[in-house]
């Protein structure tokens, strides 16, 4: 299918690696040209590069962290008003309801809801202007159903979901679309270091804790990169712009609900 949005321009946040990187893939490949960020400047341009030779886009690098003041002014710069904003950065650490005060509370909200706030409002105004503009914010399952261990995550993330489902009724008449999408477990690092959690309180290899958790998933396996960033890529066509202001989520069926 062909989606639509070549030569459109993308600013793809915490993109060097994991879901970040498959949503840059799945719009390079798309046709889009790219701004991507990572805080590590060696496998942010590696990973570019990887993209540039693949699909001949062009694509520019900023190693900044997004979720300081300052990083994100830098990536905005180089982003110019883009037409396609995909937010995303690290993910809270796990813990127990009992260990976080409230420093660890506004680190959360700072990097998982405020940052992806503070980068829409930079950039909705000029996609609002143009009367085209896509998001798509990386979220989590625990939106859905909250994971107990990721209090923090449950927190940050619910916050910027109440925000998109007003904000994305607001702008939908310019004719831009906001939509959160909602990993299950994937393939990343991030899930290493999730499992690598689980081995060592529950004394399993590294295997065994993944295998344990696969048996949760109805589709018997963990997502990958790919599926996800052709999702959104999806999300980002001219074939989406009926989609306004929903949760999609991308988890093999773990989350078990009806709807
Ligand atoms: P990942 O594989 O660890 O990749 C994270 C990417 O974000 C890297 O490119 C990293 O590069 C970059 N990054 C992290 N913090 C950043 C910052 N402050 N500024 C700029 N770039 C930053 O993680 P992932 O699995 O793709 O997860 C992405 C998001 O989805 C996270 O918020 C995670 O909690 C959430 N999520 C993931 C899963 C899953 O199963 N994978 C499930 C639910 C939710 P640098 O370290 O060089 O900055």
């Amino acid at each position: 299918m062909d989606l639509g949005i070549r030569g459109k321009r993308a600013l793809v946040c915490a993109s060097s690696k994991g879901l970040g990187l498959g949503c840059a893939a799945g719009l390079a490949e798309a046709g889009v040209d790219l701004v991507m960020n990572a805080r590590g400047a060696d496998a942010l341009e590696s990973a570019a590069e990887d993209l540039r030779a693949r699909h001949g886009v062009r694509i520019v690098t900023v190693a900044a962290d997004i979720t300081t003041a300052d990083g994100r002014a830098e990536v905005l710069e180089a982003a110019a008003s883009p037409d396609i904003l995909i937010t995303n950065a690290g993910g809270p650490p796990p813990g127990n309801w009992s260990d976080w005060d409230r420093d660890d509370f506004i680190a959360a909200l700072d990097a998982n809801m405020l940052t992806p706030i503070a980068l829409m409002k930079a950039c909705l105004p000029a996609m609002m202007d143009r009367g085209w503009g896509r998001v798509v914010n990386i979220t989590s399952q625990s939106v859905k159903a909250p994971i107990a261990a990721l209090g923090l995550s449950n927190t940050a993330r619910t916050g910027l979901t109440g925000y998109v489902a007003g904000t994305a009724r607001q702008v939908a008449p310019s004719g831009v679309t906001i939509n959160n999408l909602l990993p299950g477990i994937h393939a990343t690092s991030r899930a290493d270091s999730l499992d690598r959690g689980v081995a060592e309180a529950q004394g399993l290899s590294l295997e065994d804790a993944r295998a344990q958790r696969e048996k949760t998933i109805p589709a018997r396996r963990y997502g990958t990169p790919e599926e996800f960033g052709a999702a959104c890529a999806f999300l980002c066509s001219r074939h989406a712009g009926f989609i306004v202001g929903q949760n999609v989520l991308l988890d093999g069926g773990a989350t078990n609900a009806t709807i």
